[in-house]
């Protein structure tokens, strides 16, 4: 179902139900869910051996795949959660803090 959201903002509590509004599938590109993520996965690709593990364990499809090889991660969506790295049968998935990360992109 899709809904008729034009006026959206316009719309009092009492129209939004319990949680929160999802108007439509595939709203999450719109979202940028992986600014709460505490850990960030890295890949070794001299490690990987393309099975593709991750791709498919991944919660998020945030495991970024073309001409069927990893390329990437999708960290505006990935969480953090570190599946793919526990799944990786090459451990060559590593999880890192974000703090390692701040001020360097
Ligand atoms: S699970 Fe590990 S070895 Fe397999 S594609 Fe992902 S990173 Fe590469
Ligand atoms: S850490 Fe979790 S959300 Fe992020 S790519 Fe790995 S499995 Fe997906």
């Amino acid at each position: 179902m899709k809904w008729d959201i034009k006026d959206i903002k316009t719309w009092s509590p009492e129209k939004h139900l319990p949680g929160s509004t999802i108007p439509e599938s595939g709203n999450t590109r719109y979202y940028n869910t992986g600014s709460w993520r505490t850990d960030r996965p890295l890949r070794d690709t001299e490690k990987c051996t393309q099975c593709l593990a991750c791709y498919f364990y991944c919660p998020d499809c945030s495991v970024l795949v073309e001409d069927q090889k990893v390329v990437a991660f999708d960290y505006g969506h990935c969480k953090g959660c570190g599946i793919c790295a526990a799944e990786c049968p090459a451990d060559a998935i590593t999880m890192h803090p974000e703090t390692d990360f701040r001020g360097r992109e």
